[in-house]
């Protein structure tokens, strides 16, 4: 049993796809088990995003990700981490296979609809940026 972060983007969140990417979650055998809507600062989203710091898009991906609201998740289940890798697709969304959250669902490569953590590891750091021990709600 794994955990990992998800975040639906402000750009999914505008196109009301909240329900239709939760149900990709859950219909993989991933449990929701923490959640918060909120609007990120910039200080947030830069702290987030820190390891991109030096990266030629960290500007403008930061600003995107302040550019409305976004539903923070953590998802359980088997493999979570590389599950949801498996379920969100590329990076780019011209490069994500047919029946992923990004080719069917993302517009760009900035704009992608959803962030997954890449690693237990950074999964870990990302859950405790965003929730405390009492938000989460295990179904285990
Ligand atoms: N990104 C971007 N331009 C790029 C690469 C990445 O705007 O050329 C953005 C995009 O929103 C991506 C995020 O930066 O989701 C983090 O990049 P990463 O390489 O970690 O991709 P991910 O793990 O989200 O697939």
């Amino acid at each position: 049993m794994q955990r990992t972060l998800s975040i639906i983007k402000p750009d999914a969140v505008a196109r009301n796809l909240l329900g239709a990417i939760c149900v990709r979650f859950e219909q993989a055998g991933l449990a929701i088990v923490a959640a918060r809507m909120m609007h990120l600062t910039r200080e947030q989203a830069e702290g987030f995003y820190a390891i991109h710091r030096e990266r030629p898009f960290f500007k403008d991906l930061v600003e995107f990700m302040r550019s409305g609201p976004i539903l923070v998740l953590i998802l359980e289940g088997d493999e979570a981490v590389r599950k949801n890798r498996e379920i969100m697709g590329a990076t780019n969304p011209a490069e994500a296979l047919a029946g992923t959250i990004r080719h069917d669902y993302a517009e760009t490569i900035d704009a992608n609809a959803v962030h997954g953590s890449d690693a237990p590891e950074t999964a870990q750091q990302e859950i405790e940026f965003f929730f405390e021990q009492d938000e989460i709600f295990s179904r285990n």
